[in-house]
């Protein structure tokens, strides 16, 4: 039998690296896109830099993107590519926009011409459900507070009228936050992991970090990868909210990191109103029984136990 193909677009990143290394283990023959020329970091991180087959291109560039398609000839398309800090988005909206969605446009366009049997996955944000005091399911309403949000939002409604229009088998996985030790430290857990690696070291320097009070629910990026795989092996694609179902503050994920350490946060955190975005989430809940029912998918970390799983990780790697 041949083996199937995939494409992740925004293979670089954290949860196209750790896609990229499971469809491996699963098989596939893996093609990824990058802008950059070169073998990004992440796939050397994760030992299989030499299994990709890469393509450097731009998704906002319609020509190349349909050259990288026809020569993928792909089972699965995986969308990742994005500018995918909401805080980075106030200052650069139309290159988050121009990656978000005019990028998944001219991919969805290429798939419907030259891989028209090929399924797709787009990754949303929770960010488009806004406010979830009460924890968003896959019908709750949009309502985008940044320039991130509403261009994830402009994606997943092109995947909506693409499915109603011509038929193609898509869908938008709504991504609420997940982790692991790829994460960059310009994202808030990122931040803090750098800086448990600093206070394990010795190095006592204030950490200065945002709003504490804002509650999200975290998970960990293996596992998500896993479900988004999961949801294009539906012979009709759904959209699927992946989260864990547990919310916390970041002040106890915080607080549970540098316990993990033997220190009080209240020691070594300062709060920095500069770092306060013009709109923000005070509280992100999710409902992810739909994911559970329809993929059989549950998370294996979620609540305290990820800031000690990543902890550990960023304690090992510092080692
Ligand atoms: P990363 O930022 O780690 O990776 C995204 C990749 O997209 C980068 O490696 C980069 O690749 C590419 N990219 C960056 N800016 C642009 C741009 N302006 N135009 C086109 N491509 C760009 O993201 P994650 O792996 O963490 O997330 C994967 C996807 O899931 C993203 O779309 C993100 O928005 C979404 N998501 C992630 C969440 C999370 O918690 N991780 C939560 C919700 C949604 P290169 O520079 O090599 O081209």
């Amino acid at each position: 039998m041949s083996r199937p193909v995939a494409i992740i677009w925004g293979i670089g990143g954290q949860d196209g690296a750790y896609l990229a290394r499971l469809l491996l283990e699963k098989g596939y023959r893996v093609h990824g896109t990058s802008r950059a020329t070169g073998v990004p970091v992440n796939l050397r991180r994760l030992g299989i830099a030499e299994d990709i087959a890469l393509h450097a291109v731009d998704p906002t560039d319609a020509p190349r993107v349909g050259e990288a398609i026809a020569a993928a000839a792909p089972d699965e398309i995986y969308y990742l590519a994005s500018q995918s800090s909401v805080g980075r988005s106030f200052a650069e909206p139309e290159a988050t926009f121009a990656g978000a969605a005019l990028g998944l446009l001219n991919v969805l366009e290429a798939a419907r011409h030259k891989a028209p049997a090929a399924a797709l996955l787009n990754a949303a944000s929770g960010d488009c459900f806004g406010e979830t005091a009460t924890a968003a399911t896959e019908t709750t309403r949009f309502a985008p507070r940044s320039p991130y949000a509403a261009a994830k939002c402009s994606a997943h409604l092109l995947i909506e009228a693409n499915r109603v229009a011509y038929g193609q088998r898509v869908c938008s996985a709504f991504l609420f936050p997940h982790e692991s030790p790829l994460r960059p430290d310009s994202f808030v857990i990122g931040k803090l992991m750098a800086a448990i690696r600093r206070f394990a070291a010795g190095d006592r320097a204030p950490l200065e970090l945002g709003d504490l009070g804002v509650v999200r629910d975290w998970g960990w990026a293996p596992d998500f990868v896993a479900a988004m795989w999961a949801m294009l092996q539906r012979g009709t694609p759904e959209d699927l909210i992946l989260a864990t179902g547990t919310s916390m503050r970041l002040e106890d994920f915080v607080a549970a990191a540098f316990a993990a350490i033997g220190l009080n946060w209240r020691d070594h955190v300062q709060c920095v109103a500069g770092l306060h975005r013009p709109a923000d989430i005070a509280q992100q809940r999710a409902n992810p029984s739909r994911a559970a029912k329809l993929i059989g998918w549950r998370p294996s970390v979620a609540g305290e136990e990820l800031p000690k799983l990543l902890v550990a990780q960023a304690l090992s790697q510092a080692a």
